[in-house]
């Protein structure tokens, strides 16, 4: 067997090798100096590894007790909470306004006026400006407004 990487060392320390390959290395290790120490090494990083885990684990708990700031925070939520109910609530009749007075100019915009000049007597004789002529104007339905 070839020598071991520290990722192989550190598998077969956690025991997240297969059987043939721990046994390979299990022979190896007994013949070759450096990969023991790798092993050694490894195993002694894992072990202290886990030490520091069981230590922070085993702190003890200290939890302070919380409870009158925690009631003060629940009046301080009840109170949020009315402050949202009416802001929500202004919001939404400052949307229905805005809707209802937002809407009006649109429907006007949606007008256009179109005009046409009828002439009633074309006088080839007199000047554009002396023809008779009426203006008709009508939107866009072909509603008429005067004549
Ligand atoms: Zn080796």
């Amino acid at each position: 067997m070839i020598c071991i990487d520290e990722t192989l060392a550190q598998l077969y320390v956690d025991n997240e090798v297969d059987t043939a390959t721990k046994v390979a290395i299990d022979k190896h290790v007994l013949i070759c100096k450096d990969c023991a120490q790798k092993i050694d090494e490894q195993r002694s990083l894992s072990t202290l590894i886990k030490e520091e885990i069981n230590t922070l684990s085993n702190a003890p708990a200290n939890i302070p007790n919380f409870a009158s700031i925690s009631s003060k925070l629940n009046n301080n939520k009840k109170q949020n909470l009315s402050r949202l109910i009416f802001a929500a609530s202004a919001a939404c009749v400052i949307a229905f306004c805005l809707i209802f007075f937002l809407r009006k100019p649109e429907e006007k915009q949606q007008l256009v006026y179109y005009y046409k000049i009828e002439f009633n007597e074309f006088d080839a004789n007199k000047p554009y400006t002396e023809q008779e002529a009426s203006i008709i104007i009508f939107d866009e339905n072909g509603k008429i407004y005067n004549h």
